[in-house]
């Protein structure tokens, strides 16, 4: 499968057409963007790092029971995917308190709070992503109730999976963002990516962050903390 005419070229990863009018191809960049594209950096082989990362999850969670628009790796970099209508929304899941939410609400990053959270995010740019609530979903018809519903299931599903596989592993699942599409006969599926880019990952013995917070905050060893996330997921 080629990739044909390019339909998006977002912040981590390009979109091309194929030639099956159902599938597309995801190419995973080096590019870091942070607070809404006012940090901008490369961080040395992420593109390949994310894209396995995120199959490999996919994997995981497709045999699980989640449907997943994940259809085969084509190289490093780039993924056979299931064309979807994205759902506007990034579906935010936290078990501990960390990055805005401590912020929002005046708590200590690193607090497990007494259960999981779902939050969601409007996803537009020009307006940095605001957090909006079920009610303003269903008014704005960004899903409906069904749909919603099944949302908030598999990402309540998606969370207990990630935590127990990852703590197996020595990583501490801290938060993450999700987006669900709907594919041409409307099922909804789990899309775009799960990586240390869109997770926050934390070791579990000594609290070492290994996730794009290093980027975002100057932490130093951005690419050994992504190639550890590789090698602890997948041995390499
Ligand atoms: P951003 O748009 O935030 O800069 P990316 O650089 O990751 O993000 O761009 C990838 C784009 O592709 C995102 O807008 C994402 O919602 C979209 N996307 C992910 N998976 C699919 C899919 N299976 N079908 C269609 N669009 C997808
Ligand atoms: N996240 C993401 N993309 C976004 C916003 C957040 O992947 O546009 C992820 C982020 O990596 C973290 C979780 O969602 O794992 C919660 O992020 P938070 O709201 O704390 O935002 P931030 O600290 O990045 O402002």
């Amino acid at each position: 499968m080629e990739k044909l005419e390019q339909l998006y070229e977002g912040k981590a990863k390009k979109v091309y057409k194929t030639s099956d009018p159902e599938l597309y191809i995801v190419d995973y960049k080096d590019d870091a963007t942070a607070f809404n594209g006012l940090k901008k950096g490369t961080i040395s082989g992420k593109g390949s790092i994310n894209n396995r990362v995120t199959n490999h999850l996919m994997k995981l969670l497709e045999k699980s029971g989640i449907p997943t628009h994940f259809v085969k790796e084509l190289s490093e970099r780039e993924t056979l995917v299931k064309k979807v209508t994205i759902v506007p929304l990034e579906v935010i899941v936290r078990n501990i308190a960390a990055g805005s939410l401590a912020k929002r609400l005046g708590i200590e990053e690193g607090v497990r709070m007494k259960s999981t959270v779902i939050e969601y995010c409007y996803k537009d740019d020009a307006l940095g992503d605001p957090m909006i609530n079920e009610y303003h979903i269903l008014a704005m018809e960004f899903a409906t109730k069904d749909e919603l519903d099944k949302i908030a299931d598999y990402s309540l599903r998606i969370n207990k999976i990630l935590t127990d596989y990852l703590a197996d592993l020595g990583i501490e699942l801290v938060d993450f963002k999700l987006e669900f599409g709907k594919t041409t006969d409307g099922t909804i599926v789990l899309a775009d990516e799960i990586s240390p880019d869109t997770c926050r990952f934390w070791d579990s013995a000594t609290g070492k962050k290994l996730d794009k917070d290093r980027f975002r905050r100057d932490l130093g060893d951005v690419e050994s903390a992504y190639q550890e996330i590789m090698k602890r997921l997948m041995g390499e």
